[in-house]
């Protein structure tokens, strides 16, 4: 290496490979090269596949005289003059002004000063900002390119690559060394995947992806060439989840149950309805893992009333029929209870009954519960963690089913698994996400969707009321309540110590039942005990009057996530018996309960709430007969209302959380841990969707003939996978 050093620029640039260190090309020096390193580029190959996040065209680019006041607007000039004002409140503002052969334009950057360090006079500069009027129109910058000196003729008519950068290195600096190593650079970039895969996902060669994307001669030419690279991310992350099932299930040794279709049978016979399609195949999907010697780890995922419950049953009576014990477990006590209800009586007309462990059980019944499970007697188990905790033993734990999955820890569900003899897995989850990218997100859990909903359920009329419609709204709500029916009302927090400009569920419980601590003023008119002083804290004046105390003739109750546990268990439970009118709540009420005769979901603050959240809390209604309404209800901003437009135009659950996805990324609902897991550089699963599609069933169809990758042809695939992921050290060992 220090001989190469020594050798001279000159002599290294001929013998640069993918694998030189960038401080060895010519234009980086140490500093540089740290800074590179920031972006994850190290050597050369980096540089090349360091790719543009976006591109500016020169069909979008506007002549300067065109611009008018309230356009958004990109254009190109040279700098002609450039300052820093000062202004009266301390502001410092860098201006410069631009010209190009149609006109000239001040363009402002306020509060960046320091700007003047970076663009000098005759620098050409894309510009992409809001025009103003200001003292004559000001273009205020919002990003801008700078193209370096007499630039503006080599800008002109082509499409411009924006690299992503770090404080110090410009996107200048970036594109210039991309552009003088790019010749030398690309010839070297040879593609690890087979022609035959590439013509088959419909993308192109490396060297030509990597040209496209950092010479583009069109957007869409540069689209194309970005496929190629997601393409192959996409399928490299697809391989190694299916490799590492594969691998696991055959060290995962289960059970291997036969299909004795004599429970499964009979449960069939007697359901009070007829399967859903989706039903079926979700059922024979955990039949044939179940059948097999390998150990089932599958996920079932549906939309809330999607009917996983029933799938999961099946699976237990398959548990059962081969004389072991299957056990349920659920979130809370409240939901076990009403799973045990539920299954006992699809059960009643085969004899069996199941069995319920909950925290609150007396002493004695939990030992009756835990006898039962000692002996080695088929079973279904219904509980809450109490089922996993040291006391709780069984003699034939042949299959464990965790509703809700999300809600418990890595930890707990770990812990039911682990139960007597490696009892296969189904885990169930109602966060229904589209299926490639259940299986990227979730590696090496085998996927089961419910895509289909159980006929005869009205979908919820779903609408959406200003903050003026609020006395109407609750007078809606009352006539619901007098009609017989139970309503809950949801707010974002607690009380005003979270976030004190938002209506909470604890004022406003004071406030719609008309009592209350007096620290609401909303109740002014009432005998308000804090008098007029408080008036002016107070939010909108135009609902006042009509709406306060509404309920306080209703039996209504306050639930959230500050009351102790068994509390808010016991007022979900005197909700769902009927014994409250009104549910004045924060999101806890957001899993899986179910009251049919709750017909009205009203949501303050709406935009406060994620989409799929939103439409988590509308699936607590509309599970009876009766026609059910969500009402979200505020004033919310323009961009908050397209989003909400969206959740209440359809019902469609995995519509919802699409665009939930694309609205607020993918950390927030694969959790860190799992979306940490999930690393692309170019591709997002979720708008490659069809091409993420595309790289599954490639890699499945991959791994049937060549499971270790051994085939000469995938000799290059395998290289690449060894070299950038320290997983596939592992899962590609042989050969
Ligand atoms: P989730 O997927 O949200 O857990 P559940 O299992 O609670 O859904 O089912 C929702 C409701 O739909 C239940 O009342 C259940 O009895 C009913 N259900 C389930 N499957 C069907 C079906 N195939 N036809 C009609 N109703 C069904
Ligand atoms: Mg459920």
């Amino acid at each position: 290496m220090s001989a190469e050093r020594g050798a001279g620029v000159g002599a290294t640039r001929s013998r640069v490979t993918l694998d030189t260190p960038v401080t060895y090309l010519k234009g980086v020096g140490e500093r540089r090269a740290l800074l590179l390193r920031k972006l994850g580029i190290v050597t050369a190959g980096d540089l090349v596949r360091h790719i543009p996040h976006r591109y500016e065209d020169a069909s979008t680019i506007s002549p300067i005289a065109s611009l008018a006041t309230g356009m958004d607007a990109t254009v190109i000039g040279t700098v002609i003059s450039k300052g820093v004002l000062p202004t009266r409140r301390g502001l410092r503002i860098f201006q410069v002004v631009v010209r190009d052969a149609t006109g000239m334009i001040e363009v402002s950057w306020p509060g960046q000063p320091y700007l003047d360090r970076v663009i000098e006079k005759q620098d050409v500069l894309l510009i992409t900002g809001t025009v103003r009027f200001f003292h004559g129109r000001q273009l205020q910058a919002r990003e801008f390119v700078n193209l370096g000196e007499g630039a503006e003729g080599a800008a002109q008519g082509r499409v411009l690559a924006v690299y992503p950068t770090t404080e110090g290195l410009s996107v200048k600096v970036l594109r210039s060394l991309v552009e003088r190593h790019l010749d030398v650079l690309l010839p070297l970039a040879t593609d690890p995947l087979p022609p035959e895969m590439l013509s088959a996902a419909g993308v192109p060669p490396l060297g030509d992806a990597l040209r496209m994307v950092h010479r583009p001669a069109s957007i869409a030419e540069a689209a194309l060439g970005r496929s190629r690279l997601a393409f192959e991310e996409l399928l490299f992350v697809q391989l190694l989840h299916r490799r590492a099932n594969a691998l696991a299930r055959t060290r995962r040794t289960g059970i291997a149950f036969e299909s004795r279709r004599t429970l499964t049978s009979a449960l069939r016979a007697a359901l009070p309805y007829e399967l859903t399609g989706a039903q079926v195949r979700a059922v024979r999907e955990i039949v044939a893992d179940m059948c097999s010697d390998a150990r089932m780890h599958r996920l079932l995922q549906g939309d809330v009333g999607s009917g996983k419950t029933v799938v999961a049953l099946f699976a237990a009576l398959l548990a059962m029929e081969n004389g072991y014990q299957a056990a349920l477990m659920a979130p809370t006590e409240l939901l076990a209870e009403q799973h045990c209800t539920t299954i006992t009586g699809l059960l009643a007309p085969l004899g069996i009954r199941p069995l319920l462990l909950t925290g609150s059980l007396s002493t004695g019944e939990r030992r009756a519960v835990a006898a039962r499970l000692a002996t080695p007697e088929p079973a279904i188990v219904i509980g809450t963690h109490a089922l996993v905790q040291d006391a709780t033993a069984f003699a034939r734990l042949g299959l464990a089913i965790i509703d809700e999955q999300h809600r418990f820890g890595v930890e707990q569900r770990k812990a039911l698994g682990s139960k007597g003899e490696h009892p296969d897995v189904l885990l169930l989850s109602a966060t229904p996400i589209p299926r490639s990218l259940a299986l990227t997100a979730y590696g090496d859990l085998d996927v089961s969707v419910l895509d289909e909903r159980p006929p005869g359920r009205q979908p919820v009329t779903t609408a959406i009321r200003p903050e003026s419609a609020r006395a109407r709204v609750l007078a809606f709500v009352a006539g619901q309540v007098a009609a017989g029916r139970q309503a809950y009302i949801v707010y974002p927090v607690i009380d005003e110590s979270e976030r004190a400009e938002l209506k909470s569920a604890t004022a406003m419980f004071a406030a719609l039942t008309g009592a209350g601590d007096g620290r609401e003023g909303e109740r002014e008119g009432e005998g308000d005990r804090e008098g007029e002083g408080d008036r002016e804290v107070q939010g909108d004046r135009e609902v006042r009057g009509g709406w306060q105390g509404v309920f306080h003739d209703r039996r209504v109750a306050l639930l959230h996530g500050r009351l102790p546990a068994e509390e808010r268990e016991r007022v979900m439970r005197a909700f769902r018996d009927g014994a409250l009118d009104v549910l004045v709540a924060t999101t806890v009420i957001e899993v899986g309960i179910d009251v049919r005769n709750a017909t009205v979901m009203v949501i303050e603050h709406p935009e406060r709430f994620g989409l799929s959240q939103l439409h988590q809390l509308r699936g607590r209604v509309g599970r009876g007969a009766e026609e059910s309404y969500c009402i979200l209800l505020g004033d919310v901003a323009p961009e908050a209302a397209e989003r909400l437009q969206i959740f209440a135009a359809t019902d469609d659950g995995f519509a919802i959380a699409r665009a939930d996805l694309r609205l607020r990324g993918m950390g927030d609902l694969f959790g860190e841990q799992q979306s940490g897991a999930v690393m692309f550089r170019v591709a997002d699963p979720l708008r490659d969707e069809e091409l993420n599609e595309r790289s599954r069933t490639i890699a499945d169809r991959v791994l049937a003939s060549d499971p270790e990758l051994t085939a000469p042809a995938h000799a290059g695939i395998r290289r690449a996978l060894r070299e950038r992921y320290a997983r596939a050290l592992e899962l590609f060992r042989v050969g």
